[in-house]
């Protein structure tokens, strides 16, 4: 078939699986503007002598680059293991890394979702967790969230009882409402699944969450169906170095190196994160930081006559607009750029440094002078 005759609509290019067709790519705008607190990264840059350790560790690793990676990224599960061992023992039989959370996340569904088989998650909630789902062909179920984005743990363990998914996907603290489990729910729910599935807890926010609220690390002991996951992309300031795992019982590690990639984790990669996990206490001094901020900046919403969702994370969802998408718009003019998620009329801002969070406030005090910032009444 020619160019043209594919043009005139005889068949559809390129052939790809129907339900796929026309779909757009996951992604937030990356626009080039000044105050960027669209998608949750860490505004602050790793130290001098952390981008000098990570340097050193890459050099080295280029050395051997004719060779394939260690398979197992022993040290760097050694690593990680030590890390999460400030939450709740783990050892490094329990740890599993892949490039990002994403991917972790995409693993456990190849390896425990499928065809006939179902994953249940709760409504909003990360915006990712369908796409899993569609790609490895499993069925995707989402309960909802309360009014405050609680979860009613009575209704979502009816709905795990009448679904029996395969896996259950629960981000704590939720993304986009910053809201954290309560501290009974890994308990019911992974006594709801049972044998016959697993529940992951996504805490790629875990480290900010507010004193006195527990990591799903410390239930690990008495769930084996309990896989906890995190990542270097916001607390650790790593986004860009694509560094997801996971903790659990050591048979389902197993389980996914069953279905990852060979060598998914490059030399690159496992050098780059360990240098960077020796800089663990400086990295994380930054997420006290942004805790105190995301709290002022909840504060100030409220003080200006909005309403915005108690956060455990880095970014705080607030509204109700009449029209989001306008108060978006306004805030782009403005050189600021936050995102447009979450249930109608509420928007979304990652926390940034005080002098960017003060553009912030700034612009949206300016663009709620204006015509098109309407507040929605409770
Ligand atoms: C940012 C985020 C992640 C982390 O993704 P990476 O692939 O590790 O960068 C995971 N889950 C949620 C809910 C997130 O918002």
């Amino acid at each position: 078939m020619t160019a043209s005759e594919l043009a005139s609509g005889l068949s559809a290019w390129p052939p790809i699986r129907p339900e796929l067709a026309g779909i757009e790519p996951y992604g937030a705008p990356q626009l080039d503007v000044p105050v960027q607190l669209n998608v949750n990264e860490n505004p602050y840059r790793p130290s001098a002598a952390c981008v000098a350790d990570i340097a050193a560790a890459v050099s080295e690793a280029a050395v051997t680059l004719n060779r394939y990676p260690d398979r197992e990224f022993t040290a760097l599960r050694t690593a990680l293991a030590d890390y999460l061992s400030r939450d709740a023992p783990v050892t490094p039989e329990m740890v599993w890394a892949a490039n990002g959370s994403n991917e972790v996340m995409l693993q456990l569904l190849q390896a425990f979702g499928g065809p006939g088989r179902t994953v249940v998650s709760f409504a909003p909630t990360y915006s990712m967790y369908p796409e899993y789902a569609r790609d490895t062909l499993t069925e995707w179920v989402a309960g909802t969230r309360e009014e405050d984005f609680s979860l009613d743990l009575g209704k979502a363990r009816a709905l795990v009882e009448e679904v029996r998914p395969s896996v259950v996907l629960l981000p704590s603290p939720n993304n986009p409402t910053g809201t954290a489990l309560p501290p009974e729910a890994v308990g019911v729910l992974c006594e709801a699944v049972g044998q016959d599935g697993i529940v992951v807890v996504d805490e790629a926010y875990g480290e900010f969450r507010r004193a006195g609220v527990p990591s799903a690390l410390e239930s690990l002991a008495s769930h084996r169906n309990l896989v906890v996951t995190r990542t270097m992309s916001k607390a650790f300031a790593g986004a860009g170095l694509r560094l997801g795992y996971f903790a659990a019982d050591p048979a389902i590690a197993d389980a996914v190196r069953v279905v990852r990639l060979p060598y998914h984790l490059s030399s690159v990669t496992q050098a780059a994160a360990l240098a960077a996990l020796r800089h663990a206490p400086e990295l994380l001094a930054k997420v006290d930081e942004l805790r105190a901020e995301r709290d002022r900046t909840v504060g100030w919403l409220r003080d200006n006559g909005l309403e915005a969702a108690d956060s455990d994370a880095n970014y705080v969802l607030f509204g109700r607009f009449a029209d989001r998408h306008a108060v978006w718009q306004g805030l782009l003019d403005r050189g600021v750029l936050i995102r447009e998620t979450g249930p109608e009329g509420w928007l979304r801002v990652s926390v940034g440094t005080p002098s960017e969070m003060a553009a912030f406030e700034g612009a949206l005090t300016d663009v709620m002078a204006g015509p098109m910032a309407e507040v929605v009444e409770r």
